[in-house]
């Protein structure tokens, strides 16, 4: 009976590191480190669709997307998908590092973007309805 405990406890700790983590993500600007979004059109590239036809995402798709929590304080995408291409491990979008790296299910959404640098951008995109399907802890990495 203690054993079923402890793994309830442990199961129910990740559960709610995930709510967590899904709660921080949405809303986050589909853009950064590895992902350069089209601000003006409001699209985002497929990281693994062909450049050249019209894949781009936008406001509406159903994708998913790597993020990795850079040096532990702010969450970059790395990769944004089409849900074609099925990735939803994060060892599918990259190398395991020693970084909190999540795949999350998301639904683009057009709700701008202030940009300290070049400024106000309306039709940017950010992830909403976010859930999260992998998660690499930092214990991994090593
Ligand atoms: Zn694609």
């Amino acid at each position: 009976m203690a054993r079923t405990s402890l793994l309830s406890t442990a199961a129910e700790r990740v559960h709610v590191e995930s709510k967590h983590i899904a709660r921080k993500l949405t809303g986050a600007v589909a853009g950064g480190l590895g992902v350069t979004p089209d601000y003006e059109r409001g699209r985002v590239p497929c990281a693994l669709c062909r450049a050249g036809e019209d894949t781009t995402l936008a406001a509406g798709d159903s994708v998913t997307a790597a993020l990795r929590n850079y040096e532990g304080h702010t969450w970059e995408p790395v990769a944004v998908y089409c849900r074609s291409h099925g990735v939803d491990r994060v060892e599918d979008a990259m190398d395991i590092l020693a970084e909190e790296q999540v795949v999350v299910a998301a639904t683009l959404e057009a709700t701008g973007y202030l940009d300290p640098l070049s400024g106000y951008h309306p039709n940017a995109l950010s992830f909403g309805g976010v859930e999260l399907l992998d998660y690499s802890p930092v214990a991994d990495g090593y």
